[in-house]
């Protein structure tokens, strides 16, 4: 059978080139129609064509016949790192001779019917069917078993500009789901759907959008301040005083860069002198310090009793930053004991 109307592939990274219609079959002969971005190596992006190879793959039946695709893959060579590489196909995954729709396809038919049923219809194997079948399902349950303790945080998605709002398994280490925004209605969208994940532990900032939403949809499920954040606070507030005091240091030139990040210490001769040139550094520098150990503590009593003394004294320091600190640690206390 001959005809010019090319068939509604539905793919359309490819342009058909040339169509074989018979009796049980439609043969298409397809490319791509973009040529690859970047180097699949090195990510440069001077591609040269090196040649091609042609591909085989089943798609999902067409007008009731068997679709055999046959990609004329091109094959690049980069100008950088001089390697060569197959295009990368956004409809098959590599290594496959099925197209991703055919394998979901394959993966809910086997749901709804069996496995032989699925197998006659498409005219494959019995054994490639069960193998698709068991590699999606085993997919699946990857995707949606959870440790149950689940982190919402907020990320920027490009440096100083707009927040997303993102849920992982904290002891898994996965991503859930996105949200697009950090608000109150972005992190009730997102944390609705993970209702029925096993939910055990909510872990989250110190961000009341979030801990809105989480109190309305769950309200048994414990809160749990992150330690990344709570101890970034407190180095926040120790920062902000050794910038209004940074003239007082001037004389101690390595000592400046010294007291920016841990795990470095000062050793206590440096804090000696730190005292000397700036009381108000090394107060603040001991402050945040001895905010570390509440982490040492091993009962929630230990650590109560910890933390309101800490605040006690970080209320008779004379430095505002660590008084706003106090305010913010009041707060939320009992979600970070
Ligand atoms: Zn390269």
């Amino acid at each position: 059978m001959k005809t010019n109307i090319s068939l509604p592939l539905g793919l359309p990274e490819f342009i058909i080139l040339k169509q074989t219609i018979q009796e049980t079959r439609i043969l298409l002969e397809v490319e791509t129609i973009e040529p690859p971005n970047r180097c699949i190596h090195c990510g440069f992006s001077n591609l040269k064509r090196h040649d091609k190879r042609l591909r085989r793959v089943r798609d999902m039946n067409l007008f009731h016949k068997h679709l055999h695709l046959l990609i004329h893959v091109k094959r690049w060579r980069c100008q950088n790192c001089k390697e060569v590489f197959s295009e990368p196909l956004s409809s098959v995954p590599s290594g496959s001779h099925q197209t991703y729709r055919l394998q979901e396809h394959i993966f809910e038919q086997c749901r709804d019917t069996t496995i032989s049923y699925v197998s006659r219809q498409l005219a494959m194997s019995y054994k490639t069917i069960e193998r698709i079948y068991y590699k999606m399902a085993k997919n699946e349950i990857q995707d949606k078993q959870t440790s149950g303790v689940v982190g919402i945080d907020e990320i920027a998605v490009r440096k100083g500009h707009r927040y997303e709002t993102v849920v992982t398994d904290i002891i898994k280490g996965n991503v859930h789901e996105m949200g697009a925004d950090r608000d109150y209605q972005s992190a009730l969208e997102i944390l609705e759907r993970l209702e029925d994940r096993g939910l055990k532990t909510l872990v989250m900032d110190m961000w009341w959008p979030f801990h809105k939403a989480a109190k309305q949809l769950y309200p048994d499920i414990p809160i749990v301040i992150d330690k990344y954040h709570v101890v970034q606070k407190v180095n926040h507030a120790f920062d902000q005083v050794r910038k209004a005091h940074n003239a007082q240091i001037k004389g101690l030139k390595k000592g400046r860069f010294a007291l920016l990040k841990r795990p470095f210490r000062l050793t206590e001769k440096q804090l000696e002198e730190y005292h000397e040139e700036s009381p108000e550094i090394a107060h603040a520098y001991y402050l945040k310090e001895w905010f570390y150990d509440l982490y040492e503590q091993s009962t929630y009593e230990e650590a109560e009793a910890f933390l309101n003394t800490w605040i006690e004294q970080a209320k008779m320091s004379p430095f505002s930053a660590f008084h706003e600190y106090t305010k913010t640690l009041d707060t939320w206390k009992i979600h970070i004991l």
